[in-house]
């Protein structure tokens, strides 16, 4: 028997599907759905564009400010086309820009059946472009601020590269949170001598980092709530204010643990790594071990005195000289822990009648 096909109800030629041809079926079944015009509403400081679901913000994206425009277009896109057939791939073709309207081109292939062999489609799409200021600028704009973060240092001024480097971390922070936090931003932070004062948009943002300098820095911490006024049905409103206290010491100083002195090699995440200057070894000590109550404040890395090795031979007394004052001193080689070579630069710390002779570590930055 001679199998028949019966024509295409639509324009007579061989049907393949229900009762169709496969250009007239392709006609009956776009691949994708898109309306046109679209309205892009984004934020003229920041470049946020408005979704049905809220702001989607675009800095932390990393896209160079001459491809925001094209970004926030395939963002919008990425939101408006409705996926109708198989295997569907889409294509920025074209592009025409006007003042606040674009005309885009898109190339459309896949299948509208996956009997059917892919084909191509084009739709142009119009893409107005409306501006506003998004919620975050919006409240960063007008100074809003949840929460104050104060650091500061026990007994002394902050150094400078403390500063700097709080100064990084809360902006790192605060970057990385900025995506998932609308108002993980910093409106002010003011610097004088006693320290520094972050006043941060997002209570969450300023207790996180408050956390991480208390664990980082083995600082005190201290809450404080202020009633700010009363919202509406008469709901106290506080604002808060932490205190960060850092310790009196930092990386390089020397503090006296169990009656030993010990020079600090590095400090974080609940833990200060020390060197026993009598024992000559190092150690870790926690904030909450007993040890941690017998430690002590010393003296400053800059109390530590610079020496150059002028003489060294074996089995006699090592002569050193101060850089500063060129006294020359001659201590016993026992006190060296490594190879020590004439014109070397090492470091000592003068404890009363002792000196102590500081390791080489690379741990902290000078
Ligand atoms: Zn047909
Ligand atoms: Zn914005």
């Amino acid at each position: 028997m001679i199998q028949v096909t019966a024509p295409c109800y639509l324009c007579g030629k061989p049907s393949v599907l229900e009762g169709l041809c496969a250009d007239c079926f392709n006609d009956g079944h776009p691949l994708i759905e898109v309306s046109t015009p679209l309205t892009l509403l984004a934020c003229k400081k920041c470049g946020s564009i408005k979704l049905a679901d809220g702001w989607r913000k675009i800095a932390g994206d990393g896209i160079h400010p001459d491809d925001v425009g094209d970004f926030q277009i395939e963002l919008l896109l990425e939101r408006s086309i409705k996926i109708l057939g198989k295997d569907v791939q889409i294509a920025l073709e074209d592009e025409r820009k006007l003042d606040r309207v674009t005309h885009t081109v898109m190339k459309v292939t896949g299948r509208s059946h996956e009997s059917l062999a892919p084909h191509n489609e084009k739709y142009d799409v119009e893409i107005r472009f409306r501006y506003a200021t998004c919620e975050t600028c919006g409240l960063m704009s007008g100074g809003y601020y949840e929460a104050i973060l104060q650091v500061r240092a026990d007994g002394r001024e902050l150094t400078d590269h403390e500063k700097t480097a709080l100064t990084q971390t809360v902006t790192d922070i605060t970057v990385a949170r900025y995506k998932s936090d609308d108002k993980a931003f910093i409106t002010s932070t003011i610097e004088d001598k006693y320290g520094i004062d972050f006043y941060i948009g997002s209570e969450s943002l300023c207790k996180y980092l408050a956390d991480e300098f208390e664990m980082q820095y083995l600082a005190e911490r201290k809450d404080n709530y202020k009633l700010v006024g009363e919202e509406k049905g008469g709901k106290r409103k506080y604002r808060i204010t932490i205190l960060i206290r850092l310790p009196r010491f930092t990386v390089g100083d020397f503090v006296r643990i169990d009656g030993n002195p010990c020079e600090i090699v590095a400090m974080g995440r609940n833990m200060l790594t020390c060197y026993d200057l009598k024992r000559r070894e190092r150690f870790s000590i926690n904030p909450r071990s007993a040890r941690w109550r017998t430690l002590e404040f010393l003296a400053a890395r800059t109390n530590r005195r610079e020496f150059m090795v002028t003489t060294y031979s074996y089995g006699q007394p090592v002569q050193i000289m101060d850089a500063v004052s060129f006294e020359i001193l001659e201590v016993d080689q026992s006190i060296f822990e490594s190879e020590i070579a004439v014109g070397e630069k090492i470091y000592a710390l003068q404890l009363d009648d002792e000196l102590y002779i500081l390791t080489q570590h690379s741990d902290f930055n000078e």
